[in-house]
């Protein structure tokens, strides 16, 4: 039977077989460190000095990996009250900002009393926490998210140059700006976020100068400096066959050009899943072996539930197979095409689909890398009701 191709294994990854934790409790996800902290490290020596990093918590909120992550980072981005608490565990609440439509007053509020910094979805966000902010007696530190004009191209996830319930469109931030000023709440600055998941570095390059382009024009227009401009994330990772790494070198490069025809304010660049994702695993045991209609199918014991992406369920278009592998045999030739599915009665549970793998028996654990985002909290969890996915998270690999 023809086989499908799966995506590209972390280097990090390539001998599983040596891990001490191989061995440990499944269903799991396992986080290792060393790779955030490298990844960390790498993006600062790329990045012009003085541009903070920023951590957008919501690709992986699991609180020991926040509180590893935090002291390599200028700040936090959350999403929801709930990832502000987390969040406030770890970092100071001047280092924290908050985005997202449809906050609620005690969300506001919560933002307000801290001292976080809100990303302003709306007018009528603004109206509401300036009236908040005035009950708490407290001056709220507001940015505005805007709505950019361009867009993110190669995004999996396109949030600019359409209409948005995220952010305020481009023309209508100055007037915004200059009312919160008015108003005498502390301005923070902007906040322009324009597509999530590019694995095109020209793209990344093209928007990062478009951002700041536009940056400038709504200073000029507003009339005040931004003590800061957030340009958003949007790098991507490889998860599936033929996807290539961007290249964060020239990303920097490009920045620092753009950047010293830009001077003043300070730059945020915030982003998730280019810091973690590739730093996690999903392991899975089988279950059981069976063969239907001349197919061979691993039944695992966690799926959607635990690993909704890794099923093409999460914001992708055509579902096509993440790096997988039999973790104790991962230097062994392929000797079978298998079919990897969850415990779930629905056809969608599907975390590999016809892959060529060495011989898996049940008992044997079935890893699914480039799992480090957007996996155990993005998940339905409590669907059909199967027991919760354990997280951990390791210091180094070969520690
Ligand atoms: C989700 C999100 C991010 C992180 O996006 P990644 O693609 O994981 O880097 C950053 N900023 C905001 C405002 C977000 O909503």
């Amino acid at each position: 039977m023809t086989s499908k191709p799966f995506g590209p294994i972390p280097p990090e990854f390539r001998d599983l077989a040596a891990l001490p934790w191989l061995d440990q409790a499944t269903p799991a996800y396992v986080y290792d460190f060393g790779i955030v902290a490298a990844r960390i490290a790498r993006l600062r020596a790329a990045l012009p000095a003085g541009v903070a990093v920023h951590y957008a918590i919501k690709a992986n909120p699991f609180a020991p990996l926040l509180r590893a992550i935090a002291p390599l980072v200028d700040g936090l981005d959350v999403a929801s009250a709930g990832e502000l608490v987390r969040a406030a565990d770890v970092m100071a609440a001047g280092a924290i900002s908050f985005a997202g439509p449809g906050k609620r007053d005690f969300e506001l509020e919560a933002a307000i009393s801290a001292g976080a910094t809100i990303n302003l979805e709306s007018e009528g966000e603004a109206v509401r926490a300036l009236a908040l902010g005035d009950r708490l007696g407290v001056r709220p530190r507001l940015a505005v998210r805007v709505n950019p004009d361009h867009e993110l191209r190669g995004s999996g996830m396109k949030m600019g140059g359409r209409a948005s319930p995220f952010g305020v469109d481009a023309a209508r931030v100055p007037a915004l700006v200059r009312m919160l000023l008015e108003a005498g709440a502390e301005w923070r600055g902007f906040h322009i976020f324009a597509g999530s998941q590019s694995l095109d570095t020209q793209a990344v390059i093209e928007t990062q100068a478009a951002t700041v382009a536009l940056a400038l024009r709504l200073t000029q227009e507003a009339g005040q400096a931004p003590p800061l401009v957030n340009l958003g994330g949007g790098f991507g990772i490889p998860y599936f066959p033929g996807d290539l790494p961007l290249d964060i070198e020239a990303i920097g490069a490009a920045l620092g050009e753009t950047l010293a025809r830009f001077p003043g304010p300070g730059f945020a660049i915030e982003l998730g899943r280019w810091l973690v994702g590739e730093a996690g695993v999903y392991l899975a045991r089988v279950v059981d072996r069976k063969e239907s209609q001349g197919e061979t199918f691993l039944v695992v014991e966690g799926g959607l539930n635990h690993h909704l992406a890794a099923t093409g369920n999460f914001g992708t278009v055509v579902r096509r197979n993440y790096p997988v592998a039999v973790a104790h045999r991962m230097q062994d030739a392929p000797e079978e095409v298998v079919t990897i599915v969850g415990p779930l009665c629905t056809p969608l549970d599907r975390l590999a689909d016809r892959v060529a793998l060495p011989r898996a028996e049940p008992g044997d654990v079935i890893a699914i890398f480039a799992s480090g985002a957007y996996g155990a909290t993005a998940s339905p969890s409590a669907f059909l009701g199967h027991p919760p996915v354990r997280e951990t998270l390791v210091p180094h690999l070969h520690d």
